[in-house]
């Protein structure tokens, strides 16, 4: 069956976005996307003209969409790329050469940080530590951590990050699950600064399905990596995804209803709730300097850092 979009009523429609029950061609479906990544730019008051801004770029869909999306609504805007490459054979180059392709096609600096090179490991040297064959979790931290410290060291005023809709409902749907209020709260699609050292941080395609992602950067054609990371199959993040799509099925506004009453209603109560606590105090790691919640002790970032290196030194010693 072939229908006419519903907002030119010329072309002929390609994309059905069940949540809002609509056939668009591709040039009516592009300008919605960046229209409603505007919008949430501007509800929440995510960039102002003076930013300098870093966008973290991974060699995805989500994150090559959000910097051309980005450099096309606001064309002078100052916007640096980042990439952080953590070793994965293969993959981590493969998604650099995408990246690398991005910045030419926007005109814009890329920053590409190597862990190899400045920290003298890969993620690939994790697995001998207790983050085992799983290294997901640590390999998050390691890139928050730096994210917001390349940032600050370039004196960037804020980092946007890809994260979508169905990233951020899933994330939700754990700490809900979990009844991880503290994290619940922290996960908002603006973070702003709490701390002279901490970048703050936009989520400007909160508003936007993985599909929509998808669709966009492919109508674009935007180089985005064809290989999956490893360790990211059968993930837990993974399956939690795949159960709400089933939900989807069903309900085909699920997650757009989840996320607007969760930030529209049930945030506002927490907050509320949480008002008189006192917030967690913050200390300087005493190994890097950047801030973290633990008194005496070194950030999660050098943990894991001294971790992998105490292990390299032993098979060094016994090599020897
Ligand atoms: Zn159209
Ligand atoms: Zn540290």
């Amino acid at each position: 069956m072939t229908s006419k979009c519903r907002r030119c009523g010329l072309n002929r429609a390609e994309i059905y976005l069940a949540h809002s029950n609509l056939n668009l061609c591709p040039d009516c479906f592009s300008l919605l996307t960046e229209r409603k990544v505007k919008n949430t730019i501007e509800s929440y008051k995510m960039i102002s003209k003076d930013d300098k801004l870093g966008v973290a770029v991974s060699g995805g869909k989500d994150s090559s969409s959000l910097a051309f999306i980005l450099s096309n609504l606001y064309d002078k805007l100052d916007m640096t790329l980042i990439y952080i490459d953590l070793g994965v054979p293969e993959y981590s180059k493969h998604c650099l050469e995408k990246v690398e392709d991005l910045a030419k096609i926007l005109g814009k600096d890329l920053v590409v940080y190597s862990l190899e090179d400045k920290m003298g490991f890969t993620i690939m040297d994790l697995k001998k530590t207790i983050y085992g064959r799983k290294p997901c979790s640590a390999c998050g931290a390691i890139k928050r951590y730096l994210f917001n410290k390349i940032a600050y060291d370039f004196g960037l005023t804020k980092i946007a990050t890809g994260h979508n809709l169905d990233d951020t409902v899933e994330a939700l749907f754990n700490f809900y699950i979990e009844g991880n209020v503290k994290s619940l709260v922290r996960l908002k699609p603006y973070l702003p600064k709490t701390h002279p050292k901490i970048v703050p941080k936009i989520k400007p395609l909160i508003g936007l399905t993985d599909m929509e992602c998808l669709f966009y950067a492919s109508y674009k054609g935007l180089p985005i990596r064809t290989l999956e990371c490893q360790f990211s199959k059968g993930s837990r993040s993974i399956r939690r995804k795949e159960i709400l799509n089933m939900i989807v099925e069903k309900i085909p506004n699920f997650k757009h209803a989840f996320i607007n009453s969760h930030y529209k209603r049930i945030l506002p109560l927490i907050e509320q709730a949480l008002k008189n606590q006192e917030m967690p105090e913050i200390y300087d790691c005493p190994l890097c300097g950047m801030p973290t919640s633990l008194k005496d002790a070194p950030c999660h970032f050098c943990k894991i850092v001294s971790l992998v290196k105490g292990e390299l030194e032993n098979k060094r010693m016994y090599a020897s």
